[in-house]
């Protein structure tokens, strides 16, 4: 069984549907994990909500979701990202609203936890390192947790530390220490590759597969336009920081 994991689409359809196309390439998909922040940032709020949807995926709520429903306030975004979440929401209708609001903190699935800040604190803490993986292994009943929010590819793997993938990926075998992994931004990567991020967990293999995908970033710049988001979103997807 083939699980394709994203997170932090952030309203970047096209990235998305690239990221579906290049994981269904190398074998078929039988199912679908999203770590949450579907929306916010991006030009397609509401087809992200419906692609994501369809793919009956497992999901949970990242903090950009959580400001669009207006679960959270948005003070605590800076001045481009609370624009950019406010208009989302703006974009939502009954439907991917309720879908949002439905959307549990945690999941656990498989013998991971799937969260999108870390397990202590679902929403807002980032996963930045050794120290924050050890205390999320230790807060957790399941083997390895799978983290989003941070915008950065990784893996670690307790007692041997923290990996990056190159540009041909990173392959995380599940039969060492117990894991950490993000498998990156699918819309909007801060790791300085602007290809979109995913991973694919493979039961069978029992190993995780870091990749990269890419698409095509002016599409989604010329829709953020149109939609008057604010510039230094836009111009930041070209660099993927
Ligand atoms: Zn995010």
């Amino acid at each position: 069984m083939r699980t394709l994991i994203v997170s932090d689409v952030h309203s970047n359809l096209t990235a998305l549907d690239a990221v579906i196309a290049a994981a269904g390439a190398e074998g078929p998909l039988d199912a679908v994990w999203c770590l949450g922040d579907i929306v916010g940032y991006g030009p397609w709020p509401l087809e992200t909500v419906r692609r994501i949807r369809s793919l009956g995926a497992v999901c949970i709520q990242g903090n950009h979701d959580a400001g669009a429903i207006g679960r959270i306030s948005l003070d605590t975004f800076n001045h481009a990202a609370r624009e950019a979440c406010r208009w989302n929401g703006q974009q939502l209708d009954d439907e991917a609203r309720s879908f949002l609001e439905g959307l549990p903190d945690t999941v656990a699935v498989a013998g991971f936890t799937l969260v999108h800040g870390t397990p202590r604190d679902p929403l807002w803490e980032y996963l930045t390192s050794h120290t924050d993986a050890v205390a999320a292994l230790g807060s957790i009943d399941t083997r390895d947790v799978l983290v989003g929010h941070t915008h950065h590819q990784f893996a670690f793997e307790d007692g041997r530390g923290a990996a990056l993938p190159g540009l041909g990926g990173l392959t995380v075998p599940r039969d060492g220490g117990r894991l950490v992994v993000n498998p990156g931004s699918v819309g909007q990567p801060r790791d300085h590759d602007p290809r979109a991020a995913f991973a694919v967990y493979d039961s069978e293999a029992d190993a995780l597969f870091l990749r990269r995908a890419a698409y095509d970033v002016a599409a989604t710049q010329r829709a953020m336009e149109q939609a008057g988001l604010p510039e230094p979103l836009i111009s930041r997807l070209s660099v993927g920081r």
